[in-house]
């Protein structure tokens, strides 16, 4: 549970906030969260794939990413206060880990993105802790194996780079076993910030 407004779409409690104060509620001590993006292409999925529409609604936070949403939510005479996407959110979520001293532990895309990303996030924040790194081609016989390296990383903050659908159901069924505070579907933002 948190104290963020929620704009309901779509049947999703999508926040609605300011950055700062999502961020803040995302990254308080004590309960495990998980959070997700949700842009206009992610609803298309969620219609047509109940497994994702299960995940989502399973999220703490789910974020509103794109006009899309701010469309769908003016259409009930409401308004988001903020677009909170992967990308603008990315720096200050390192800035605030590295400042309260919270490990990150880049999970997913190709061989050597998570690395390159954990890369872009300490020339964002240079002190910020990363915790590990792991591709996102695993199968799930490696799942036990990659959960134990998080968990003895002693991570605090997750980013799953796997797609949507795959890295919010993935987060959903393994949440459960993960010790970080947070832990976050976060698309393609890995190929984003190591390119
Ligand atoms: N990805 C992954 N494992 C998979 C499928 C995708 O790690 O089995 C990664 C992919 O390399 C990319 C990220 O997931 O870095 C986002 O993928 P995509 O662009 O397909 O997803 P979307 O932007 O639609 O969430």
């Amino acid at each position: 549970m948190n104290a963020l407004q929620k704009i309901r779409l779509f049947s999703l409690d999508i926040v609605n906030a300011i950055a700062e104060d999502a961020l803040e509620q995302m990254l308080k001590p004590g309960a495990r969260r998980t959070a997700a993006f949700v842009n206009a292409h992610c609803v298309n999925v969620a219609a047509k794939t109940p497994v994702y529409t299960w995940a989502l609604k399973k999220a703490d936070f789910l974020l509103p990413d794109g006009s899309g949403l701010q469309l769908a939510a003016k259409l009930q005479g409401q308004r988001f206060v903020e677009n909170l996407n992967g990308t603008d959110l990315f720096v200050p979520l390192c800035r605030k880990a590295a400042a309260r001293g919270l490990s990150i532990y880049f999970l997913g895309s190709a061989d050597g993105v998570a690395h390159k990303a954990s890369e872009a996030a300490r020339r964002i924040a240079p002190a910020l802790k990363v915790a590990g790194t792991h591709h996102g081609y695993f199968s799930s016989r490696d799942e036990d194996r990659i959960i134990d390296d998080i968990n003895a990383s002693g991570a605090d903050i997750v980013l799953v780079a796997l797609g949507v659908p795959q890295q919010d159901v993935w987060i959903a069924r393994n949440r459960h076993r993960i010790n970080a505070r947070l832990v976050m579907g976060v698309g393609a933002q890995f190929d984003f910030w190591s390119g």
